[in-house]
Parts: C-alpha cells; sequence; structure tokens
C-alpha cells in the first residue's frame, strides 16, 4: 500500500515537481494550493504525511501546521515544512510551531523523497511491511490473519478492514464519517452507527480471551487504537 502525501503548495510549477518526484517514488499525492484548501483536504482525505510551503496564501503554512497540532485526528501527522528562507530563526520557528522536518529551497527532490521516507519509517512503520502489530496485535496481510498474544483472532471482512486501517495509524483519532469513507468506501450508503456496530464486534473479537481494550472511544470525536484505552 502505497503511502498517501498531501502536497500544500502554490507555485505550480513547484507542484508538477514535488508530484512528478513523488509519485515516481512509490508515493500516492493529493494537492492543495492554499492553506484553507490544505486544512479541508485533511478532513476528507487520510494522508501519512505533508509537505507544507511556509509561504501559502489564504492561510500562512506556519498556521496550518498550528491548525493541524491542535486538531486532535491530525496532531502526530508527519510535516516537512518548506522554504525559501534559509535564516536560522525561521528554521527553529517552523520546528517549534510543530513541523518533524524542514527543507530549504532550492533543495533536491532526492533529497526530499529520503527525507519523507525516513519520517514515514519513523512514524508509519506499517506503511513498508507485510505485518502489522500494535502491541500484542499481530495482523498477517498476506495470510489475512490475525493473532493477539499469539492466539488466533477471528474478524469479519469488515472488522478486518477496520482494524488494518487502525493498525495503520496508531493513536490518531477518527470520526465516523472518516471511518466510513476509508474503510467502507465514499460510494456506499451506510449510516453512521453501523461503525458503532462494527467496532463493538471488532472488541468483542479481540477481547475474546479477556485481554484489555485497545481502541478508545473518544466522546464527541469518534474511535482510535489506543493502547490506554481501558
Ligand atoms: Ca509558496
Amino acid at each position: 500500500m502505497k503511502p498517501l502525501v498531501l502536497i500544500a503548495e502554490d507555485e505550480p510549477a513547484q507542484v508538477e515537481m514535488l508530484r512528478y518526484n513523488l509519485e515516481a517514488s512509490e508515493l500516492n499525492t493529493i494537492v492543495a494550493t492554499d492553506g484553507r484548501s490544505a486544512l479541508l483536504l485533511l478532513e476528507e482525505e487520510t494522508p501519512d504525511l505533508v509537505v507544507l510551503d511556509w509561504m501559502l496564501p489564504e492561510l500562512s503554512g506556519i498556521e496550518v501546521c498550528r491548525q493541524i497540532r491542535q486538531r486532535r485526528e491530525s496532531k502526530s501527522l508527519p510535516i516537512i515544512m518548506l522554504t525559501a528562507r534559509g535564516e536560522e530563526s525561521d528554521r527553529i520557528r517552523g520546528l517549534e510551531t510543530g513541523a518533524d522536518d524542514y527543507l530549504v529551497k532550492p533543495f533536491s527532490p532526492n533529497e526530499l523523497v529520503a527525507r519523507i521516507r525516513a519520517l514515514l519509517r519513523r512514524t508509519r512503520p506499517a506503511l513498508a511491511e507485510e505485518k502489522l502489530d500494535y502491541n500484542d496485535v499481530q495482523m498477517d496481510l498476506v495470510e489475512h490473519r490475525v493473532t493477539r498474544n499469539g492466539e488466533p483472532i477471528r474478524l469479519g471482512p469488515t472488522e478486518f478492514r477496520l482494524l488494518r486501517f487502525f493498525l495503520e495509524r496508531p493513536g490518531r483519532v477518527f470520526s465516523r464519517e472518516h471511518l466510513l469513507d476509508h474503510v467502507w468506501g465514499r460510494d456506499v450508503y451506510v449510516e453512521s452507527r453501523t461503525v458503532d456496530v462494527h467496532i463493538r464486534r471488532l472488541r468483542k473479537a479481540l477481547n475474546v480471551h479477556g485481554d484489555p481494550d485497545i481502541i478508545r472511544t473518544v466522546r464527541g470525536a469518534g474511535y482510535s487504537l489506543d493502547v490506554n484505552a481501558s
């Protein structure tokens, strides 16, 4: 599964260069050309990382970064900031706002791809693996099997996809609507309480041996995979 990168950049030539190089490196991309649409796109899609230009119309990159960090569902989303400025004070300001890494323009596309890979490896090791695990739960994507503490866990297809979605993004909080869009698909009509039904089944299956709950219900927000759930 290819990681999805949100490119927030307003200069068309830069967008083209970034898109071309990231897609050539087995990364999927979506693009926002101003700060406000970057934040909107974040509500609709589930990027694994953001490449964020400092100078953006509508809302600056710094402000976008700040807002991403303030939102519960995206506070740990990896961000690489791009800027034309090279001053140390700007660099520090960028990192203080919550960017994970920082590149000064002009940079080599290879350098950016290397930084993206490094950041994804650090934050989302699951993207490169055929096995996903979290705490004592393990999912084998090749054999389509789930175990907890080595004991097999039986899951229906929807619960399997739901668990996979969580295992790939541990700690992040997802609303019911978001889960519907990304686990069920946008073309399928299901009510949001359907999510609750499948979460309940997933919990029941995972806790069959009396293990602690690892899915957290966040009131008014949704669900997340969280070992400190109970
Ligand atoms: Ca710009």
